[in-house]
């Protein structure tokens, strides 16, 4: 029985191997349902080795080559698989070869102590450096290399192996002070050594699974509110989005920009389906980076239908923009296949100041029709106040622009 805290190795083996085993399942029955998550079946059998490597070492407490090499190497391998799949998690995949390289290394050490002890000081030494290096290692990618969405997460995992770290460098230093050396100490350490073995393995899943929870929620919602072909906003994260804008800005004039593409059918049938989608991600492109205005959003609207809602934006603005990026379109073809695609776009705008996102598209979708029937490749802006959708003085001022 241990003096210290009254619960004796034996116990405290039990509860880690339980513990071990209840993360281990818990991780592989989540990757059986998470198909998709390569880096949680890597996990899963990092905390399988974790575990097997707490019962080889709980096995033998006095340090026979059962405890001391196997132990050593699976411990090693939980730490390289750990890294492997964090890494894999946060878009940085590492080759298995430079963990394994630092495993075999390990390995190696140990067989050098099998066959030369080496002091006590120096051996608890070399066992804190190498946790310390995987502990770091790890730090570095989840700080470093995760991506915005997975911050979170990340942090509080790191922050997990720094305290890892920091309670073996405690070790490690008392290990290298020999005065300090009594059985009473002896057995506190035994018992720290597996209750934060326990917990630290127990708040890695937690953080572990952090980490799967904001890559499934940033994924899920990059579905339901991202373009796939075009990466732009789609028109159901485009109407959620632009109310409050709306209504955060009262009394402003805003505008709504509605792009169709000309003769959209007549490119499909030339290049096929993929030059269209190649058109329409170029398309894209140019909008995004074609000088829209910062608060302004800009979204697919439908097939090769755009929309794009510029905030206090004036009429006058808005026109201009529009025809800005109208021209850019014509002067930009697309590359597919080596060769340039040339295409024009239509633009209807609307301007108002009303707050009711529907209204100002309503009147866009007039406008659009406008620049259609009056022979595409230009822009046409209606004033959305009321109920009339008759053509503005400013469809005028656009259709003077456009040539
Ligand atoms: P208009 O100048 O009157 O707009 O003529 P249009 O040929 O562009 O006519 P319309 O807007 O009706 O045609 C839209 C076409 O866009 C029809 C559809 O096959 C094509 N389209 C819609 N979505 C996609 C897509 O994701 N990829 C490709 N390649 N084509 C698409
Ligand atoms: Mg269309
Ligand atoms: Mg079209």
């Amino acid at each position: 029985m241990d003096g210290v805290t009254g619960l004796d190795v034996h116990t405290l083996g039990m509860i880690g191997l339980a513990v071990g085993i209840a993360i281990a399942l818990s991780f592989s029955l989540l990757s059986l349902v998470l198909r998709g998550m390569a880096a949680l079946h890597v996990w899963a059998a990092a905390f399988w080795l974790l575990t097997f490597a707490g019962a080889a070492q709980g096995y033998d407490e006095n340090g026979s080559f059962l405890s001391v090499i196997i132990g050593s190497v699976l411990i090693a391998l939980a730490n390289a698989a750990m890294l492997v799949g964090i890494a894999m998690h946060l878009g940085h995949p590492l080759r298995w070869r430079v963990p394994a390289a630092v495993v075999a290394v390990f390995l190696l050490i140990q067989v050098v102590f099998m066959a030369w002890p080496p002091s006590q000081p120096v051996e608890s030494a070399v066992f804190g450096l190498k946790s310390i290096l995987w502990d770091s290692w790890m730090v570095f990618l989840l700080l470093f290399r995760a991506p915005r969405e997975l911050r979170a997460g990340s942090r509080f995992t790191a922050m997990v192996f720094v305290v890892d770290s920091l309670f073996y460098v405690a070790r490690g230093l008392i290990a290298l002070h020999p005065e300090l050396d009594s059985p009473e100490l002896a057995s506190l350490l035994t018992t720290s050594n597996y209750l934060f073995g326990i917990l630290a393995t127990f708040l890695l899943s937690t953080g572990f699974t952090l980490m799967l929870s904001q890559r499934l929620v940033h994924d899920l919602r990059q579905a339901a509110e991202v373009d796939g072909l075009t990466g732009l906003l789609n028109r159901t994260a485009l109407l959620k989005a632009a109310n409050p804008v709306l209504l955060a800005n009262r009394g402003h004039s805003h505008a709504v920009l509605l792009f169709d593409l000309d003769h959209f059918k007549a490119v499909n049938d030339r290049w096929g389906h993929a030059g269209g989608d190649a058109v329409l991600q170029h398309f894209a492109r140019l909008l995004r980076d074609g000088g829209v205005p910062a608060r302004a959003l800009l979204s697919r609207y439908g097939g090769e239908e755009f929309m794009l809602l510029a905030p206090c934006t004036s009429p006058n603005v808005a026109v201009t923009l529009a025809e800005s990026l109208r021209a850019l379109v014509e002067r930009s073809p697309a590359l597919y296949a080596g060769e340039p695609i040339a295409f024009t776009t239509s633009v209807g705008v609307a301007t108002g100041t009303g707050v009711h996102i529907q209204r100002l598209i309503d009147t866009a979708d007039a406008a659009l029709y406008q620049a259609k029937r009056t022979g595409r490749d230009r822009v046409e802006a209606m004033v959305s106040e009321g109920a009339s959708e008759e053509t503005s003085p400013l469809a005028e001022a656009a259709a003077g622009l456009a040539t």
